[in-house]
Parts: C-alpha cells; sequence; structure tokens
C-alpha cells in the first residue's frame, strides 16, 4: 500500500486524524489536494471528508487548533476553515443521483466509496486516509495513480453519463488537460463529443471561470483546440469558432486565423501571466470574419478588423459574464490598436508616428508592444526576422522619446478652460480646434511638451482665426 503520510505536513491533518481516531469515524483528505500532491505541483486549498457530519468536525478541529477561522455553509452541509494561508474544507461523504434538466444533484449520506464514485475524474478521486492506523495510506479505486502517470483525463465511470449529469466537466476535462499538460482519453472526448449540447444548462459564469483558469496555463492552444475537437467551440464561443476555415478564390487562400490566434495566444502566454492581455491575444483578429474580402490583385483583405473587432469585445464580455470595467476597455483598447506597431515598423519609424503612439498607448504600451511581437507568425524567417528587427527599433524610439518629452501620460499643457478664459469664449467649436491643434503640434514635435511654447503656439493660432485675447478692461465691465 503506498503511503504519503511524510507529505502531510499540515497540521490539520494530525488534528483531524486525533479527533476521528478518538471517536471511530473516519476521514480522508480527497480530490485535487491529493492529486497535486502526487504530481508536485502546489495546491492552497484542501478537502476533507468524514463520514458523518463535516460541519461538525470542522467544528471540532476549530476548537482544538485555535488561529483558524471558521465559516459553516449548513444549507451545502459544508464548512471551511482557513490555517494560515490555507483554505480547509469539510464535508460528510455522499452519495449524489441527478435528474435530467439541472446539474443539481439529489444528494444523500454515503459511504467513501460513494462519495469517490461521484467524483469527475480518476485522478482527481484520490484519497489518504487520516485515521491513525492507515495515516497517509492511497485508497484509489479507479487506477488514478496510474492515469497521473500516463497523464490522462479518464472519467470513473461512464463518460457520456458522468457528462450528462453535470455538463461542467467537459469543461473541468479540458480545463485539466490544459492546466496539466494530459490527454484526454478517447473514450472520455468521445463522451464529451456526444452530450456536448447539454453545456447550455451551464451558467455563463461558471463557463468563464473554467475558461480563464485554460487561460492561464502555459499553452492555453491546447484548451481551444479541445475546444473545436469536441463542437464545444461554436456553443460557448462562436466569434473564435468563426475565425477557423480558409476560404480559397481563384486558388488564393488566407491564413486559418483561428490557429494563427492560438499560436499568438501562446506566445503571449510566454511572455506574459497577465490574464487581460491573454484576452486581447485571443480576441486580436476576432474582427476578421465580419471584414474579410477579396479584391482583384491585392487578395485577400481585413480592413479595419481591428476597428471592428474593438466594437465586438464588449458584446462579447457581456454573454461571457466577464467584468464590463477597465480590464474590459484595457482588451478594446490593445485589440484597436494591435495593428499600429507593426504598421509604423513597416515604414520609416519617425518620432512623430512613436510619440503618437505613445500617447494613445499611454501606459499600456508595453503590454501592446508584446501583442504586437506575437503577432509575427509568418512562416516565413527572414520576414519574421524583419519585423523583429524594427520592433527593436520601435521599441529603442519609444525610450528615447519617452525620456525626451513625456508623452505616455501626457495631458496638453493648455486645457479648454485656460483657452476660453484667455479669450473670453463659451464653449464652442473654436476651443476644440485650438485644443487639437496645439495636441498635434507636440505629438508633431513642432513644439515641446511645455506651458509656454504651448501658450505662444496658441496665441499664434488663435490670431490667425481672429480670436483676439481678452483685455483686463473687458474683466472690469463685468
Ligand atoms: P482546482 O482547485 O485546481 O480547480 P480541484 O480538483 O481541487 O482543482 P475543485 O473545484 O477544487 O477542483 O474540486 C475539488 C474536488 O471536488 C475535485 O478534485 C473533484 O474530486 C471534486 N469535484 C469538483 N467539481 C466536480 C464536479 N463538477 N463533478 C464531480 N466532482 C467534482
Ligand atoms: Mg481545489
Amino acid at each position: 500500500m503506498q503511503t504519503l503520510k511524510d507529505k502531510l505536513r499540515n497540521p490539520v491533518f494530525r488534528t483531524v486524524s486525533d479527533i476521528v481516531t478518538a471517536q471511530g469515524r473516519q476521514a480522508f483528505v480527497i480530490g485535487g489536494f491529493v492529486r497535486d500532491l502526487l504530481l508536485g505541483r502546489p495546491s492552497k486549498d484542501i478537502d476533507i471528508v468524514v463520514v458523518g457530519s463535516g460541519i461538525e468536525l470542522a467544528r471540532e478541529v476549530a476548537a482544538k487548533m485555535g488561529g483558524t477561522h471558521l465559516s459553516v455553509f449548513k444549507n451545502f452541509g459544508t464548512a471551511m476553515l482557513r490555517v494560515r494561508d490555507v483554505e480547509v474544507e469539510f464535508v460528510g461523504a455522499r452519495r449524489e443521483s441527478y435528474s435530467h434538466n439541472s446539474r443539481k444533484p439529489i444528494v444523500e449520506d454515503g459511504t467513501l466509496e460513494e462519495d469517490q464514485n461521484r467524483r469527475d475524474f480518476t485522478i482527481n478521486a484520490l484519497a489518504l486516509s487520516l485515521n491513525r492506523d492507515s495515516f497517509g495510506e492511497l485508497i484509489d479505486p479507479f487506477g488514478g495513480v496510474a492515469d497521473l502517470q500516463a497523464r490522462l483525463i479518464r472519467t470513473p465511470l461512464d463518460p457520456a453519463l458522468t457528462f450528462s449529469d453535470d455538463p461542467l466537466r467537459m469543461l473541468r476535462a479540458i480545463r485539466f488537460a490544459t492546466q496539466l499538460d494530459f490527454v484526454i482519453e478517447d473514450r472520455t472526448l468521445a463522451g464529451i463529443e456526444a452530450v456536448r449540447d447539454r453545456i447550455g444548462i451551464i451558467s455563463m459564469e461558471r463557463v468563464c471561470d473554467e475558461t480563464n483558469k485554460m487561460m492561464m496555463a502555459a499553452r492555453p492552444s491546447m484548451g481551444f483546440k479541445l475546444l473545436d475537437k469536441t463542437g464545444l467551440l461554436p456553443i460557448i464561443f462562436p466569434e473564435i469558432a468563426a475565425l477557423k476555415g480558409v476560404e480559397r478564390v481563384n486558388g488564393r487562400g488566407h491564413k486559418d486565423n483561428f490557429y494563427h490566434t492560438l499560436e499568438v495566444l501562446d506566445a503571449v502566454a510566454a511572455a506574459s501571466d497577465d490574464l487581460w492581455l491573454r484576452w486581447a491575444a485571443l480576441l486580436h483578429d476576432v474582427g476578421k470574419p465580419r471584414t474579410k474580402k477579396y479584391v482583384e490583385k491585392q487578395g485577400w483583405t481585413f480592413h479595419n478588423h481591428n476597428f471592428v473587432g474593438e466594437k465586438m469585445v464588449q458584446g462579447i464580455f457581456k454573454r461571457l459574464k466577464l467584468p464590463l470595467n477597465e480590464k474590459m476597455k484595457f482588451v478594446q483598447k490593445m485589440v484597436g490598436l494591435h495593428m499600429r506597431p507593426i504598421v509604423l515598423s513597416e515604414d520609416t519609424v519617425t518620432d512623430s508616428a512613436v510619440r503618437r503612439l505613445l500617447f494613445e498607448a499611454g501606459d499600456d504600451i508595453d503590454a501592446l508592444m508584446t501583442l504586437c511581437e506575437a503577432d509575427i507568425t509568418s512562416k516565413n524567417e527572414e520576414k519574421v526576422q524583419r519585423f523583429l528587427r524594427n520592433f527593436r527599433i520601435v521599441r529603442r524610439k519609444l525610450r528615447e522619446i519617452e525620456e525626451k518629452d513625456h508623452i505616455r501620460n501626457f495631458q496638453p499643457p493648455i486645457t479648454g478652460e485656460m483657452i476660453m478664459e484667455t479669450f473670453g469664449i463659451p464653449p464652442s467649436r473654436e476651443v476644440g480646434e485650438l485644443k487639437a491643434q496645439i495636441k498635434d503640434a507636440i505629438l508633431d514635435g513642432v513644439i515641446h511638451n511645455d506651458y509656454d511654447e504651448a501658450y505662444a503656439f496658441m496665441m499664434q493660432r488663435a490670431a490667425a482665426m481672429g480670436l483676439e485675447p481678452k483685455t483686463t478692461s473687458d474683466h472690469a465691465d463685468q
């Protein structure tokens, strides 16, 4: 019998052991914690299952340990104990049965074996005994350890039934495969395909939780390929599914934007831990299907796909129940701007173009550059090298100009109020016009980002527009 007793270091395990052994009850640590222990992965939360009442056991453990914080969820029959950084969840062993139109099971008290039967995957059904005479012994009814070694995701019972009972498990399978770099066993994969339409009863919040976990994996592309393969992709992400495929006219095809997007996503994931930059990578070309056009001589074009994509972001975020806050604005901005550095680097890189880019991207300029570098996925190595070389020039210029002109969080030195006050005019087209001219002069390098220069420039432009400064006697009249 394999034992992992030396690895059960958290003091909560011994405390539970003492309590249940004295009472002649049985408790086990189960699920993700055991899986991650065997994989050598860090894990934050611990699940403890007891034959009997989880809440009762949690109360006893809390009373004995001190320095913990207990929350009880009576409706669920669970309790959570926070021990330092770790959340320990206590639950009674249960048996579950499902009705067809809900993922809410009918729950009854059960044995450890019944509790293991309701688990989603063999690798998630592993348990370690906490009883004194068998402390740390592994209980593995479905060959979970072998599957860990073979790197397989497999359901303990019939896959189609398992997934139909709780369709969220389909996304969990794909998410675990992606996070752990595992393969979904063939029958299990076929089970997902067979009941994929059942995903419809899962709330978008849950879909999104799983997707975000998938997005944070080292290679998120794996998850999207599995969503595609199982037919889930068009159901939950129709806009991403629409990127798939290559159309041909006169023998000329365009690149498959689904696979291109996935390459960009993985490249961004390799460079950044930012979930929202990863979302921006996933959505950067989402406007392409709607803007695709075949033009004689030019071939395939996707004019303004960045702006169309930027406009699509809000609808997608709304449907997916993603936050409609500054995170979304960031993704919109990245999608909208993602063509800029590349266009810039195709031309001679002028100071004025760099200043404008800095002005629009602000503090997100580094994120934008990361996205754009990831976006270079040509098969033509020479082309890739040329782009990357040009990007280095763009990055150097960005640094130089930022040091000199501080454009990044640029606020024009002359405000609309100052213009109205100086010329004694109400809010009007002239005010907007003057403001825009001052901003352009700074971004084009005609004047520096400096109050005196901007003031002199304003006086000169205003004179040309026939505006005269308010005199002091005007003041006296009022
Ligand atoms: P992670 O915490 O990394 O998401 P985990 O495996 O710990 O992974 P949890 O959601 O914390 O996942 O669930 C803990 C355990 O509960 C799982 O290991 C599994 O045994 C069981 N479980 C969770 N969700 C389901 C489900 N939808 N169907 C069946 N069993 C589940
Ligand atoms: Mg967990």
